[in-house]
Formats: structure tokens, sequence, C-alpha cells
């Protein structure tokens, strides 16, 4: 029979002090369902045997190197016992050569990150270690000078093992590779540690019942959100956002740090959002509760946002819901109601023109001036399916605009000086201005998304 594992061991050991971890890593390779200590602790128990079995049968296997290189096994107790009855010798209290008794002391060294992790609500984590580089040099080096091929590096080892701590600390809680709920990171050997939170995303739909509330938080550009004489010293250009009345109370209960909001396109800040509503996602930071009941969720945020923005439908999401609702947004069919103000009557043949006009048109449209200043100068071609004229007096009208997302309907209405074709104005061949608008619904496709819609 080939002994060569057991040659290896005896030679590793004459040289250098292992712990039971460390010397079973060297071997990691072979066996399986085993932890490296259970490998090390098999190698050390043969070794007690044979050497035991060699000194009845006259010295055969070497008893004295089997003996000399058990001495340098760290921290296994039956061994204390038997190197006390068969030598004058004893285990030698000693720091293991490679990990210099991590493995030993283990659970004492992530005791404070196990006390901080627990004021988090988590199902799921993820261990992560960066390792010294000298120990990672250290232990190639020492493969190297004993050809050991089997073996595990000590960082595999170290996640695992941590993992199974936090795992015995916290009874139903798994190991995730693929979007943890949280992610704790040490700094191996200081065992200094961050704890990494992953986000959470609710979707939803919203209404803002109210004008003269922009969509999300407005920094004030003199100061970048410091406070100056411009904004008031708040920093910000009004005093609330959608953003803001969801995100509270949001942060709040979820004891998050911060949250970021994705709308599904955006309303101007004048106008409201009635119908159904715009969908949303918001995404909350280090979150330390996540186990939410949703219905108690909105109710929280609709008191808090009341009379100015109402949500419903909550649902928790992934993060590619957020890609998804940008770019459905483009393209989904929205409704508007605008009031326009005309600078000369029109009579009601000209209306009807106007409403036929409108049926299913392509109206090329470059980037409005009062934006123009924020996003590029391009043109593009976006469809009117129809428009519907209500007469509200001689020289004012409702036109619900029926059209596809992305298209600027106070731009429909007045032309923009050319810079959109066709336009109300241009058929109906007075200038013409929207002075009210109004988001009355937003189809958006939720069927689609309902994949990247989970539980959690
Ligand atoms: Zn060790
Ligand atoms: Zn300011």
């Amino acid at each position: 029979m080939n002994l060569n594992i057991l040659d290896k061991a005896v030679k590793i050991l004459q040289e250098y002090k292992l712990c039971s971890n460390c010397l079973g890593r060297m071997f990691g390779m072979l066996g399986t369902g085993l932890t490296n200590k259970e490998r090390g602790e098999a190698l050390i128990i043969t070794l007690m045997m044979l050497s035991d079995e060699a000194a009845k049968n006259s010295g055969e296997y070497k008893l004295n190197q089997v003996i000399n290189a058990l001495q340098n096994i760290i921290g296994f107790k039956p061994l204390e016992k038997f190197l006390a009855d068969r030598t004058c010798l004893k285990q030698n209290e000693n720091v293991c050569y490679i990990c210099e008794n991590i493995f030993n002391k283990l659970e004492e060294f992530i005791k404070n990150s196990l006390k901080e992790i627990s004021t988090y609500e988590f199902k799921t984590f993820l261990v992560g270690t960066n390792i010294d580089e000298k120990l990672i040099e250290k232990e190639d080096n020492f493969r190297a000078k004993f050809s050991l091929t089997w073996g595990e590096s000590i960082k595999s080892e170290l996640n695992r093992e941590i993992g199974k701590i936090i795992k015995k600390y916290y009874s139903d809680v798994e190991t995730s590779f693929e979007n943890p709920h949280i992610i704790i990171e040490y700094n191996i050997p200081g065992f200094n540690y961050r704890i990494n939170v992953n986000p959470v995303f609710i979707y939803g739909r919203y209404r803002k019942l109210v004008r003269g509330i922009p969509q999300t938080k407005w920094v004030c550009k003199s100061c970048k959100g410091v406070g100056c004489a411009r904004c008031s010293f708040k920093g910000k250009m009004y005093d609330i956002s959608v953003e803001e009345l969801i995100s509270k109370p949001v942060i709040e209960k979820l004891k998050g740090v911060a949250a970021k909001f994705h709308g599904a396109g955006r309303e101007d800040i004048d106008a409201i959002m009635t119908g159904v509503g715009r969908p949303f996602v918001l995404e909350v930071k280090g979150v330390k509760r996540r186990f939410i009941e949703l219905d108690e969720m909105e109710a929280g945020i609709n008191n808090y946002a009341e009379g100015k923005v109402e949500v419903s439908n909550l649902k928790w999401a992934s993060r590619n819901i957020i890609r998804k609702i940008k770019a459905l947004s483009k393209i989904t069919r929205k409704k508007y109601r605008a009031i326009v103000q005309l600078d000369n009557n029109v009579t009601d043949d000209k209306v009807i023109e106007a409403e036929k006009y409108f049926s299913n048109t392509i109206i090329q449209q470059r980037t409005p001036r009062r934006v123009v200043h924020r996003r590029s100068d391009k043109l593009r071609e976006k469809q009117v399916y129809g428009l519907k004229i209500t007469r509200i007096s001689d020289d004012k009208l409702e036109v619900i605009v029926d059209c596809q997302g992305g298209l600027y309907v106070k731009e429909l209405v007045s032309g923009d000086e050319g810079r959109t074709k066709p336009s109300l104005s241009e058929v109906l061949g007075v200038e013409a201005k929207c002075i009210q608008l109004d988001v009355l619904d937003v189809d958006f496709p939720d069927n689609m998304i309902e994949a990247e819609i989970s539980t959690k």
C-alpha cells in the first residue's frame, strides 16, 4: 500500500508546527464530505496509531520520527495525553506556522461582527475575505516546498468556516452567491470587517394629486445641496418631491440609510398624475429590516404623503426592473389632459378638422427649447393616436391627448417655434399654449415586468 500521504504529513510536521485545519487543508481535494479539520485529525489519529503499531513491531515505521512530528500539531486535545503517556515530551504549545491560530479561535475573532449582524434582518448571506498578501504567499510557498497538489486555499476555507459559524448563530439563514441580502467582508488576519447590505427594490404606482411638486428632489445648483441664499438654505429648489414623500416613510420602516427613486418617465412639476398612476421603483439602501408587509408600507406612505401623493400596487422586485421600466416607459401609451389657451377664436369646424388630422399621426419632434439645456438635442418620432377636443370657451380648449410615451405634449400644442411638426397650433392656424397639463393614464404592461417581481 502506498503511504505517500502519511509520509508527506510526517515530513511537513517534522519541520513546521501546524493546526489540524492547515494540515488537513493541504490534502483538501482528497476525500469528500469532510472539513479540513477532520482531514487533519484523521491524519493525526492515523499517525498516532501507526506509531503505536510500529513501537510494538520494534520501530519499523521510524517511531521516533512520527512522535517528533506529532509534537508539532497545534490544538488537538487527544494528542496531549497520547504524548504524555508515551514520551516524556509534551505537545508543543505554540503557533500554527500558516494561519497563526486563526482557525482555533475563529469564533472568538468574529464575535464583534456576529453582534452587529444581529441588527440586520436577512435570510441569505455571503462571507468574503481579503487575505493579507503575505499570508497567501506563505501558503503558496509552503505547498510548493512539499509538492502538495491536493490543497485548498486558506481563503475558501475561511469563507466556508465563517459561514458555518454564522449559520450556527442564525438558524434559518442560507449562504447565497447570487444576490444575498447581506455580505460580510473580513480583512484577514486583523478581522476588522464590513457589512454590505444589498438594496431592496419596491415596485409600485404613484398618483400625484397636487401641482408644483417635482418627481425627484431638485438639488440647488448654486450650492449643490449645502444651502445658500438662492435656495433659502434648504439645498433644494422645492420643499418636497414625489421621491421624498415616498422615500421617507419607507426608509424609516426598513431602517435604511438612503433611497433612490426610479420613475417610468416623469410628468412636469406643474402637472398632476391621475388614473392608475405612474410606475416607479424605489431602491432602498442599507436596510436593517426587509421582512415587512407591503400593505403596511403602502398605508405608511399614503398616510405621510396624504393629499399630495398616493401609492398603490406595491410589490417586491429585483434590480432588473429599473432597466425594464425605463425602457418600457419610452414606448408605452399615455393619456394627457391639456388646457389650451388660444390667441384667437377658432370655429367648431376647425376643431373638428384638428381632431381628424391628429388620428394616428406621426409627430417629428426636436428636443424642446425648455429642456435642451439638460438633454441632448435630437429629432424623435412619436405617434399621436388621437385627440379629443372639448371647447371651454371661444379661445380655450380642453384637449385629451392619447399618444406614445416620450412625446412632449406642451410642444405638440405650441409647435415650439417649428421644432415640433405638425402641431395643434399649426393645424388650428392660431397661436396655442398649454396652460395646464395632467397625466390621466400610463398604460403600462404590468405583465411584462412580472418576471422581475418577486416575493423578496
Ligand atoms: Zn493553522
Ligand atoms: Zn442653494
